[in-house]
């Protein structure tokens, strides 16, 4: 685990090699008024330096699961009494998947595991205004991608709607080409300084339009 302070506001633990092979990026903001965690990794143990790292903060823990795939929900098992969101259509996604990736991706699992669905769902967009903190929709990887923008330290967190390799930028996607692109200009609005995503580099905002250069090669 490499522990990075990135921004004033937020930390990123990286699990190397974490799910197939590719390191793994967990965020957290410590906003004045409430600390945010983006995604919950591979189980309770990937979590347990996150927990180390917050022990003495009395700040209210938000958690944001930026999709439904295996390796950003395993350890939402550690977030019962907490507010956890997703986008709406989160819900059945994890439900309809929950069997096949606990069989497939078994061998990744960190700690115990156990499905536990988000509580607070949106459809377009949902802010913390006292915190800075702008969550919204943007399709591309999984279908219920949801991104997150920091206007105070300008971090914009897009889940795994860029790929895991800086060999390989465009992700695997589940929705049509022109939704993905809508996606990537939506990001383009807001003025972020640091991109960050499930699995790939730390990048700044220009790798959306070498992402839209690969997507029309
Ligand atoms: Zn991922």
């Amino acid at each position: 685990m490499r522990i990075q302070k990135l921004t004033e506001r937020t930390t990123i633990f990286t699990i190397f090699e974490a799910c197939e092979g590719f390191d793994l990026h967990l965020q957290l903001i410590e906003g004045k008024h409430r600390n945010y965690l983006i995604d919950t990794g591979l189980g309770d143990k990937s979590l347990e330096p996150i927990f180390e790292h917050l022990k003495d903060s009395t700040k209210e823990l938000i958690v944001i699961n930026t999709h439904h795939h295996y390796d950003h929900i395993w350890g939402n098992l550690c977030f019962k009494n907490h507010t956890i969101i997703g986008h709406r259509s989160i819900l059945e996604a994890i439900k309809a998947d929950w069997q096949r990736a606990t069989t497939q991706f078994i061998e990744w699992k960190q700690g115990n595991i156990e499905m536990v669905l988000p509580n607070l769902v949106f459809d377009e967009r949902m802010m913390y205004v006292d915190d800075g903190i702008e969550i919204f929709y943007a399709p591309g990887h999984a279908g219920c991608d949801i991104a997150i923008y920091d206007a105070v330290d300008r971090t914009l967190n897009v889940g795994d709607n860029i790929g895991d390799t800086p060999e390989e930028l465009v992700p695997g996607l589940v929705c049509d080409e022109e939704i993905y692109k809508a996606s990537l200009a939506l990001y383009e609005t807001y003025d972020a300084k640091y991109v960050i995503s499930g699995h790939n580099h730390i990048m700044d905002k220009s790798v959306f339009q070498e992402i839209r250069d690969c997507l029309s090669k």
